[in-house]
C-alpha cells in the first residue's frame, strides 16, 4: 500500500486521465529564449516526465509581441514555434507524461515601451507606462490567445494554462486597481471579468472539448483594490461554465510586498485559500505555494483542500521526486529549501535558472554523469556542502572516495543555517547528502583532524575545509561582550536586551532574524505579521493588524553606504529588510567602528561620534578561508583541488560551493 494513497489516485478529466495528482507548475528557466534552448528544455522536461510527474506546465509564452515580458522573451504564435515545441512534447510523451503550454500576456509588467494594459497605469515594479488597450486591441489579443492555444494543440501539447494571476494582463483587467475603464471591459465586476471569460470561450472554441484548459486564477491578490473573495467565486463559477478543465491557484501579484514562496512562508501556507473554493465549483482545483514534500502534499489532498497539488521548484531540486515518493524512498528526495538563489534570483537577473541543491537542473545536456572505467582513490577533506556534493558525485561516477570531517557532524555551515527561523529546511539538504553518502558506500570519517600524512597515498586530494569568522581589527575586540556569529548560533548564550550586529551581509541579517524572532509563530501568526486576512473579508485579502516589536533592541551595522540588511537575494532581500523594519531593528550604514568597552560600542556615523550602550556585540564581519593544508599536501607531490569557502571566502555561498563540488567531480 502506497504511503501516499491520495497523491497516487489518478485524476479522471473525462476525455483523458492524469496518472497522479502531482502537477509540475510553470517555471521560466531562461532556456526558452536561449540558443539551443529547445534541445535543453526537452531534456529538462523529459527527465521530469520520466520521474513520474503526471502533468507539466511550461514557462510562460506570450500569445503576441506586445505581451512579451521583455523584447526578446518567449512568444508562441507561429508555425515555426509549432515545429520547435514539437521536440518538447515528443520528449515528454515518450515518458508517458503530459504537458501543457502556459500562455502569459505580461500586460503592464512588460519591460518594454510597447506594453499594454486595461488602463494606462504603470506598475510599481516597471519603469514603462502601458498604453490603454483599444477595443480592437482587446479583441485582437483574445484572438491571439485562441490561435496560440490551437497551435499548442498542433505542437502536441495536451493542454494550455491561461495565466490569469500574479498581476499579469488578465488579472489587470479583473481588478479595479488596474482597470479604470468605463466601457464594457471595465467598471462593474461583470465587465472586468469579461476579458478572462472571452479568452476562455475563444480558446475552447478553437481547441475543441478534448484538450486541457487550466486557468490560473488569482484567488488572493494581496494588493489594495484587488478582488474580493465573493468576486473571485463568481469568476471561478463563470470560468467553469466557459469551459475551463481545471482551476489552478494564484496567490499574490508580483508587485505585492508580501512573501508567497520564500523559505520564511510556512510550508503549505496558502492551501487554505484553494480550500475556500471546494464545493463551489465542480472542476478539479489545484493548489500550490510552498509545498515541497510528499507528506505535505498528501495531507493537503487527504484533508480535501484541493484535488491536485502543484509544485515547481521541487522539480528543479529533484526530477525524481514523484517516483521516489511512489516507491516509498522519501529519504532519497533532494528537497527544495525555498532559497530562490539559483532559480528565481537567476531568472530575475536574466540568467539561466538552476538549483542550489541540484546544479544539474536545466543543465541536463551539459552536466552529464559518466561512469569511470578505472577507479582512483580520492580524499575529500571537509564535509560541508562543497565536500559532500563532490563526494557523492565522484562516488556515483565510480571513484573510491574517503570523506574526512573534523567535527562530529556532516553539513558544515548548513548546520548554522538550519537554526535560523525560516531556514529550518536547510536540514533537509544535510539529510539528503548524508543518505546518499551512505547509499553510495562513501567511507565517511568524522572527528578526524587531517594531517598531510593521513592524505599520503591518495591519487587526488580535495580540500573543502570551509571558512572561519573574520575578526576585524577594532580596539576592544576581545571584550567579553563580543562574540562571533558561529559561536552565537551554535551555543546560543543568553544575551542582554541590547545587541549590536557588526556586518549586514547575509549572515548579519540571519543573526538579526534569530535575535528578534517571536518565540512561537504558527501559520495564523505569520499571516497576521503580513496583514493577510484569513477571513477574506476585504478586497485583495488584506487587513491591518497591530504588530509587536521584538523583545530585544538590535542594531544591524555596516561600514558601506547603501541599503542595509537587504540580504543577498533579489527575490528575498526585500523581505528580510521589511521584516527587520517591522521588528524595530535599527539598520545603520556608513558606520566606522572605533572601540568596544564596558560602556558599549563606540562609533562614528557619517563622521558623528555615537555610543551604542549595548550589552553584546555579534561579529558577522565576513570570513577567512581555512586552507592551510593545501601547500603541505602539494609539497608531498599530490594533486590538490580546492573548492568552496576554502578556495574563496569572499564570495562564499552554498550555491557556488555545491556547484563547484559537482562540476569538479564530473570533470575528473
Ligand atoms: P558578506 O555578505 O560578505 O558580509 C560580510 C559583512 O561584513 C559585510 O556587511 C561587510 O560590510 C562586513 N565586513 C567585511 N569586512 C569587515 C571588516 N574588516 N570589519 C568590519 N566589517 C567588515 O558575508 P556574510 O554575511 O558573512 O555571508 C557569507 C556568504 O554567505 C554570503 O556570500 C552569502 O551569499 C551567504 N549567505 C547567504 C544567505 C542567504 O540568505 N541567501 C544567508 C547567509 C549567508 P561592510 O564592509 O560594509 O561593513
Ligand atoms: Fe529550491 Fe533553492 Fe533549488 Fe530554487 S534554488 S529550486 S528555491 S532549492
Amino acid at each position: 500500500m502506497s504511503p501516499f494513497p491520495h497523491l497516487f489516485t489518478p485524476l479522471d478529466l473525462g476525455f483523458t486521465q492524469l496518472k497522479n495528482r502531482i502537477l509540475m507548475g510553470s517555471m521560466h528557466t531562461g532556456l526558452e529564449e536561449s540558443y539551443d534552448g529547445f534541445k535543453k528544455l526537452s531534456a529538462f522536461y523529459a527527465k521530469r516526465a520520466k520521474g513520474g510527474v503526471s502533468l507539466i506546465v511550461t514557462g510562460g509564452f506570450s500569445p503576441n509581441f506586445r505581451g512579451r515580458l521583455h523584447p526578446l522573451s518567449a512568444q508562441f504564435s507561429t508555425k515555426m514555434a509549432v515545429r520547435a515545441h514539437s521536440k518538447i512534447t515528443q520528449a515528454v510523451h515518450e515518458h508517458e507524461g503530459k504537458i501543457a503550454l502556459q500562455l502569459l500576456h505580461a500586460g503592464r509588467y512588460a519591460l518594454h515601451p510597447f506594453s499594454l494594459s486595461a488602463s494606462s497605469i504603470a506598475a510599481p515594479i516597471s519603469r514603462f507606462s502601458p498604453s490603454k488597450m483599444s477595443q480592437r486591441q482587446i479583441l485582437g489579443t483574445i484572438r491571439d490567445f485562441a490561435t496560440s492555444a490551437l497551435r499548442a494543440k498542433e505542437a502536441g501539447y495536451d493542454g494550455v494554462e491561461l495565466m490569469g494571476s500574479e498581476g499579469y494582463l488578465i488579472n489587470q483587467f479583473i481588478c479595479r486597481r488596474t482597470n479604470k475603464r468605463e466601457d464594457s471591459w471595465g467598471g462593474e465586476y461583470k465587465n472586468r471579468m469579461r476579458f478572462a471569460l472571452e479568452i476562455v470561450k475563444a480558446v475552447r472554441e478553437k481547441v475543441g472539448h478534448e484538450f486541457i484548459v487550466i486557468f490560473r486564477l488569482s484567488m488572493l491578490d494581496l494588493v489594495e483594490e484587488g478582488s474580493t473573495h465573493e468576486e473571485v467565486l463568481i469568476l471561478a463559477k463563470a470560468l467553469e461554465r466557459a469551459g475551463v478543465t481545471m482551476l489552478n491557484t494564484g496567490v499574490g501579484w508580483h508587485e505585492a510586498r508580501i512573501p508567497t514562496i520564500a523559505s520564511s512562508v510556512p510550508a503549505g501556507g496558502f492551501s487554505w485559500v484553494t480550500a475556500r473554493f471546494k464545493g463551489e465549483v465542480n472542476i478539479p482545483l489545484i493548489t500550490c505555494n510552498r509545498i515541497n514534500t510528499p507528506h505535505l502534499a498528501e495531507d493537503i489532498l487527504a484533508s480535501g483542500q484541493a484535488d491536485m497539488v502543484s509544485m515547481a521548484r521541487p522539480f528543479l531540486a529533484d526530477p525524481e521526486f514523484v517516483v521516489k515518493a511512489q516507491h516509498n524512498k522519501v529519504k532519497e528526495i533532494n528537497t527544495c529549501i525555498a532559497c530562490n538563489q539559483a532559480c528565481l534570483d537567476h531568472v530575475f537577473k536574466g540568467k539561466r535558472a538552476s538549483c542550489l541543491v541540484n546544479p544539474q537542473a536545466c543543465y541536463e545536456t551539459e552536466f552529464v554523469m559518466e561512469r569511470v572505467l578505472s577507479s582512483r582513490q580520492i580524499a575529500v577533506v571537509g564535509a560541508g556542502m562543497a565536500g559532500m556534493s563532490f563526494a557523492v558525485t565522484a562516488a556515483e561516477r565510480g571513484f573510491d572516495v574517503v570523506l574526512y570531517e573534523k567535527t562530529d557532524k556532516l553539513g558544515g555551515q548548513f548546520n548554522l543555517a538550519k537554526c535560523i527561523p525560516g531556514k529550518e529546511e536547510f536540514k533537509e539538504s544535510i539529510r539528503y547528502f548524508t543518505e546518499k553518502l551512505k547509499r553510495l558506500g562513501v567511507d565517511v570519517r568524522l572527528n578526524q583532524v587531517v594531517t598531510p600524512l593521513v592524505l599520503k597515498g591518495f591519487d587526488e586530494v580535495i580540500i573543502a575545509t570551509g571558512v572561519k569568522p573574520r575578526v576585524p581589527n577594532i580596539k576592544g575586540i576581545k571584550h567579553e561582550k563580543v562574540i562571533d556569529y558561529q559561536t552565537y548560533i551554535k551555543e546560543r548564550p543568553i544575551l542582554g536586551s541590547r545587541v549590536a550586529i557588526l556586518g549586514a551581509g547575509g549572515i548579519g541579517v540571519d543573526v538579526a532574524m534569530l535575535l528578534t524572532h517571536p518565540p512561537k509563530q504558527d501559520l495564523d501568526a505569520w499571516l497576521k505579521e503580513w496583514n493577510i486576512d484569513k477571513t477574506l473579508s476585504f478586497a485583495g485579502g488584506l487587513a491591518s493588524f497591530s504588530h509587536e516589536k521584538a523583545s530585544k533592541e538590535v542594531w544591524l551595522l555596516q561600514r558601506r553606504n547603501g541599503k542595509t540588511g537587504k540580504g543577498p537575494g533579489k527575490t528575498t532581500g526585500w523581505i528580510d529588510r521589511l521584516v527587520l523594519q517591522k521588528r524595530g531593528v535599527s539598520l545603520l550604514g556608513e558606520v566606522e567602528y572605533k572601540k568596544i568597552d564596558d560602556a558599549g560600542l563606540h562609533l562614528l556615523i557619517k563622521g558623528k561620534a555615537m555610543l551604542l550602550d549595548v550589552d553584546n556585540v555579534i561579529l558577522c564581519t565576513g570570513q577567512a578561508s581555512v586552507n592551510d593544508l593545501v601547500s603541505k599536501v602539494m609539497q608531498q607531490g599530490q594533486k590538490v583541488h580546492v573548492i568552496g569557502g576554502a578556495q574563496n571566502a569572499g564570495e562564499l555561498d552554498a550555491k557556488r560551493a555545491i556547484r563547484q563540488g559537482v562540476s569538479l567531480a564530473l570533470r575528473l
